[in-house]
């Protein structure tokens, strides 16, 4: 045992992401006195929303996959809504088009998706569809509950996990093949390879340089999509309310200067005010980079592994926007390709600028109620290389928005934004308001067989601190945040010889 036992041992939380609203949710319900210190003047980290003229626009995660995860939480806290559902489901995962004016629904039946993948390319690409979505079901089930719901392995202890009697299961997770050709093996169509390969910028990789693995993310996105409503804030809100309901004292619009710590173990945070907070356990859910930047302080600065500018995951830029639409229709998620998807990620990871020709992001929130009539709400982002520390001389803030609807319009989609209901944010903006990884949303890349495994685990090398969040072990996305932030409240449980709670 590590702590001394008896009374309600304190623990500071630095940041209310999901990961920190996660572990406090954990950690109350099992006793512990937990305090949660927030920069912003609200609760989500990534999940929030911006003014844009007179419309509040989520800018940030807009796809809930696994959302039994956040309503196992919020059910632990009490704060289910039993009257309203918080969650809808998303009867189309996403619509998807071309240049060439090709267009393809997906959908969370995969039966459907190869009706619809059969009527758009054919036979043949829907018999490899099918082989797809057995490949990734088994892939999935492999890797579920040995690794992404699971503390972080390495690749031996993942192997003995997954069975060291079932070298076939280790091996159909594929993770000496890069995706995009792994791709290759079930399609012929460029368009579907990028289609499918698109799935690696959800932990911010790039589908030509990411092992072939990360298709369990189409396999979890199959599992169901959920519309938050309200938004994705909607959700942190809920999370905080049942975090507070279990005694969770939240402080917004307080920044942590420093970690401090005595004879190598944490006893508590100093306050951007100066002020000092005593606590047995610190949990930091910022980006673990902020910590090996120093930036919570040098004492700490060995808690993670430092991540230098070619291991940053992808950046955004994004523009949300109150405007009205016409042409092309619009579903609630839509994915707009440009036609040369290789140039897309060597622009953003070699050249760190942006291609010609993007692929375009849009969620059109207000169309979870059906298509509206007039002005909606629209949050359009492309892929930008984490430079947020860096001036960058391609980029023109003011002909964005201009250039941007010159683009969709070549989609046919017809949209004009006016200056007054638009908010950009760039690598600049993401790396000021997320710090320590120059705007990069989800932690390092994912760029070879062994990069899940260097994601820094719930507990770090110095005694007391604990990690949480989408830089850490299982890895980005809304979920595994969550995920991050439950398996670092159950170390500091099995530490404190505490039980976890159920
Ligand atoms: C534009 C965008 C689109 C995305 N799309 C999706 C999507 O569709 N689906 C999905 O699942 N995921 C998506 N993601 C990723 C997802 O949002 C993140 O992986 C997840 O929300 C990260 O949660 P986290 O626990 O790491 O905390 P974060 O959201 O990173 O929050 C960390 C918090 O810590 C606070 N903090 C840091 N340092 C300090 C300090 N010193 N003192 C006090 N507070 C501090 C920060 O202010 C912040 O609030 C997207 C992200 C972005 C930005």
């Amino acid at each position: 045992m590590i702590f001394a036992s008896a009374m309600r041992r304190q623990v500071i939380i630095i940041g209310a992401g999901a990961g920190g609203l996660a572990a406090a949710i954990r950690l109350s319900a099992a006793g512990f006195s937990v305090t949660l210190l927030e920069r912003h003047g609200h609760a989500g980290g990534k999940m929030r929303r911006v003014q844009a003229g007179p419309a509040q626009i989520s800018n940030g995660p807009t796809v809930l996959t696994w959302r039994h995860i956040a309503e196992d939480l919020l059910r632990q806290g009490g704060a289910l809504p039993t009257d309203e559902p918080l969650f809808l489901p998303c009867e189309r995962l996403a619509r998807h088009a071309w240049l060439d004016g090709t267009q393809l629904d997906l959908f969370p039946d995969p039966d459907e998706s190869r009706r619809a993948i059969c009527d758009a390319f054919g036979q043949k690409e829907a018999e490899g569809f099918r082989r797809y979505c057995e490949a990734i079901h088994f892939m999935t089930d492999t890797l579920r509950d040995s690794f992404m719901l699971a503390p972080k392995p390495d690749p031996v202890s993942l192997a003995r996990r997954m069975g060291l009697h079932n070298p076939a299961a280790l091996l159909a997770t594929r993770p000496f093949s890069r995706l995009a050709s792994e791709l290759r093996s079930f399609f012929n169509d460029p368009r579907l390879i990028q289609l499918f390969g698109r799935y690696a910028t959800y932990v911010g990789s790039s589908p030509f340089l990411a092992p072939a693995t990360l298709m369990v993310i189409s396999r979890v996105e199959q599992e169901g999509v959920a519309i938050v409503r309200g938004g994705m804030p909607a959700l942190a809100g809920a999370l905080l309310a049942a975090a507070e309901r279990l005694g969770t004292v939240f402080r917004p619009d307080t920044s942590v200067r420093c970690i401090l710590t005595d004879g190598g173990r944490t006893t508590g945070v100093q306050l951007a005010d100066g002020e000092r907070l005593s606590a047995d356990i610190v949990l930091f859910n910022g980006d673990a980079a902020a910590l090996s930047a120093s930036l919570l302080g040098s004492a700490v600065r060995k808690a993670a592994p430092p991540l230098p500018r070619n291991r940053r995951s992808l950046s955004a830029i994004t523009l949300c926007a109150h405007a009205q639409t016409r042409g092309f229709p619009l579903d609630y998620h839509t994915v707009l390709f440009g036609n040369d998807y290789a140039d897309e990620f060597n622009a953003v990871f070699q050249r760190r600028r942006i291609t010609a020709e993007p692929t375009v992001y849009i969620c059109a929130e207000d169309r979870a109620g059906g298509v509206p009539s007039e002005k909606e709400r629209l949050f359009c982002l492309i892929n930008a290389p984490a430079d947020g520390d860096l001036k960058a001389p391609w980029f023109d803030a003011d002909e964005y928005p201009g250039w941007l609807a010159g683009y969709l319009g070549r989609f046919g989609l017809e949209v004009e934004f006016s200056r007054g209901a638009t908010v950009l944010t760039r690598p600049e903006e993401f790396a000021h308001d997320f710090p320590g990884a120059g705007g990069a949303l989800y932690g390092a890349v994912n760029h070879g067989p062994f990069d899940s495994f260097r994601r820094p685990a719930s507990r770090s090398p110095v005694r007391g601190l604990y990690l949480a969040g989408g830089s850490a072990h299982p890895g980005a996305g809304v979920p595994m945040a969550l995920v991050s932030g439950m398996l670092a409240a159950d170390a500091i449980c099995q530490d404190t010889d505490r039980a976890a709670p159920g």
